[in-house]
């Protein structure tokens, strides 16, 4: 008999995964975290039933929110990443040998030890990385106090609900806005528009007030399920303009080589279909 674990994330759809295997199953402060086995998808993690990301897919996720952004900025060096306790993606942006220091502010320490015991393909020893800084706090509380200043700000969050529900306020988009470098760019995990798209009305309203390019790019996970899954995007740089040859030029340098990111997959992301651009402010 199968054993199925439903997703309990939107009132009248679902998807649901197969659990051949429950690894880990515990309830911290913040969460209910789960560890599972899945034919397709291979470990499978879920914070309170929702998906957060798998061993099959998590590449497409972890990519589009960290090689876009830094290899349009060009010469990023300080990135923030809020949230991401799976160690994803840290391990995409450390990467980058141009970027000398990663600050990671995830919530729950819980999911980043059990992370490293039960997904270690996720963070392929990003969490030794020298240049990486953890810090355990509320995201929306390291964001309003934080001096430092980042080149990437790069929300890894929950969806907006229990403690992700802070990381999608206009207060906390306008502090982190306050500390991004001159030409800085702030991406957010913002849902399948399909699904979700009020959640991606109200951020990119809030990025319209913050930024002169704001907006939002997508990429289809599997199992975000319910079509593309979008990415906001705000800089006051020029970062959007970057050309495919540039994209081409920085990839080669940084010595990349992706299963989803293509520089041309980089530019042809930032095309909406009809759907998304009527979700935009
Ligand atoms: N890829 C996933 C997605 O798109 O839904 C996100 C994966 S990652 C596991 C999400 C992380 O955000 C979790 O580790 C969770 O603990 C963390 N998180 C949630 N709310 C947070 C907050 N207010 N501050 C910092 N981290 C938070």
């Amino acid at each position: 008999m199968t054993n199925w674990m439903r997703e309990p994330l939107h009132k009248h759809y679902a998807q649901s995964l197969s659990v051949d295997n429950m690894l880990y199953d515990s309830e911290t402060d913040h969460q209910r975290i789960k560890v599972f086995e899945n034919g397709t998808f291979g470990r499978i993690l879920t914070l309170d039933d929702v998906v957060q990301t798998t061993e099959g897919d998590n590449f497409v996720y972890h990519e589009m929110l960290t090689h876009v952004p830094i290899l349009a900025h060009g010469a990023a060096k300080r990135v923030l990443i809020i949230g991401g306790g799976d160690g994803g993606m840290a391990r995409e942006v450390l990467r980058h040998t141009s970027v000398n220091h990663v600050t990671m502010v995830e919530i729950d320490a819980g999911v980043i030890e059990f992370s490293k015991e039960y997904l270690p393909t996720l963070s392929q020893g990003a969490f030794d990385d020298t240049r990486l800084e953890l810090v355990i706090k509320d995201g929306a509380v390291f964001m309003r106090e934080t001096e430092q200043t980042y080149d990437v700000i790069i929300v890894d969050s929950t969806d907006p609900i229990g403690p992700g529900e802070v990381l999608f306020t206009d207060t906390f988009y306008g502090h982190a806005q306050r500390a991004l470098t001159e030409n800085g760019i702030l991406v957010t995990q913002n849902g399948v528009p399909f699904m979700q798209g009020d959640e991606l009305t109200n951020t990119l309203r809030a990025f319209k007030a913050l930024f002169q390019d704001w907006g939002c790019y997508t990429a289809t996970v599997p199992t975000y399920a319910g079509g593309p899954m979008a990415f906001g995007w705000g800089t006051n740089g020029a970062a959007r303009e970057v050309t495919v040859e540039t994209l081409e030029q920085r990839y080669a340098d940084a010595g990349l080589s992706c299963d989803y990111y293509t520089p041309a997959v980089h530019k042809g992301a930032f095309a909406l279909p009809g759907y998304i651009l009527k979700l935009l402010p």
